[in-house]
Parts: structure tokens; C-alpha cells; sequence
């Protein structure tokens, strides 16, 4: 998958860096054995069905989410359509920031989440629309419904969008 090689082409990380990340790490619980510290970027690619608190962090004691296990790495979200279009709000601001703060009663935090964000989805339903290989079987109105499932202001975040062979669009910030 093209995603999943993007930290690898990306400047290697400087020592504040990886300490920072695997600080995050640590906190979350999800330091892998045996690494007392990471030294490569960060690949996160939560699946469609991730909760707005493992996104962005959270609990009762505020842990850190998917946005903030990513900083200085990647965070993919593949088939973009299919989140949830409120999970997907609340990762707005944040990736405005580089910084999420989490408010409970007991505590309030504040977590890094300075990664790049790449996301893909199928241009329509049946994934040919524009195609020059299949003729796309989709209505106008089926077209718009997809599009309309993804958030305006995180589509604007997106900088770039490629198209790969697959005729998937990758969208990255
Ligand atoms: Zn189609």
C-alpha cells in the first residue's frame, strides 16, 4: 500500500522527536516491548469504525488517540466515505492546532498531533467514476450522497490529492 511507505520517505527523526512520540506511546500503553525508543515515524491507520474518543484521545483518565499516536508520522484513513461524519468533526481543530486538549472532571490535557493526514476514498460507489478502463454505473444523485458523507472543512485541510492506478483518490495534507 502507497500509504504505508510514506514515513519512510520522510527526514528522519531527531532525538526530541522520538522521545516525544515515544512519550505519547508510553502514556497510551502502547509501547512495544523491548523499544525504549521509537526512532521511526509513526503509522496509524485506524479503521472506519474507530469511536471520536480513540481518535482524538480520551477516557477518564485522558489518553492519548489515534491523532496524537501519530504525531510526526502518518495518520491513514482508508475509504474515508465510510467514517462517521461526527468522528470525523472532531478531528477539525486538532488538525488545525498540532494540539489536542482533553477536558474531564479530574484532569485536562493536552497532547501533540502534528502528523500528516492521508486518507483515500473511491470517487463514486462503484469506485470507476472517470475511469478510462470501466464505465461507472452510478447515478448522479448516488455520486453526491458519497461525496457528501465526508466533512467540507477536512477536504479543505487536504492539500493534495493524487489519483493512483487503482483509481482511488488519495488525498493528503
Ligand atoms: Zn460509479
Amino acid at each position: 500500500m502507497m500509504a504505508r511507505r510514506i514515513p519512510s520517505i520522510l527526514p528522519d527523526l531527531n532525538f526530541e522527536e522520538a522521545l516525544e512520540i515515544t512519550k505519547i506511546h508510553s502514556i497510551a500503553g502502547e509501547l512495544p516491548k523491548n523499544t525504549p525508543l521509537i526512532t521511526t515515524r509513526p503509522f496509524r491507520a485506524p479503521h472506519h469504525t474507530v469511536s471520536g474518543t480513540s481518535l482524538v484521545g480520551g477516557g477518564r483518565i485522558p489518553k492519548p488517540g489515534e491523532i496524537s499516536l501519530a504525531h510526526y508520522g502518518v495518520l491513514f484513513l482508508d475509504e474515508l466515505p465510510e467514517f462517521n461524519k461526527n468522528t470525523l468533526e472532531v478531528m477539525r481543530g486538532p488538525l488545525e492546532d498540532g494540539i489536542i486538549t482533553i477536558s474531564r472532571v479530574n484532569a485536562t490535557l493536552t497532547y501533540p498531533c502534528n502528523f500528516m493526514f492521508v486518507a483515500s476514498m473511491n470517487p463514486c460507489p462503484c469506485g470507476f467514476y472517470g475511469s478510462k478502463d470501466k464505465e461507472c454505473t452510478c447515478n448522479p444523485q448516488m455520486i453526491s450522497k458519497y461525496m457528501g458523507k465526508i466533512s467540507r472543512t477536512i477536504i479543505r485541510q487536504n492539500r493534495y490529492t493524487n489519483r493512483s492506478n487503482s483509481s482511488k483518490i488519495s488525498k493528503i495534507r
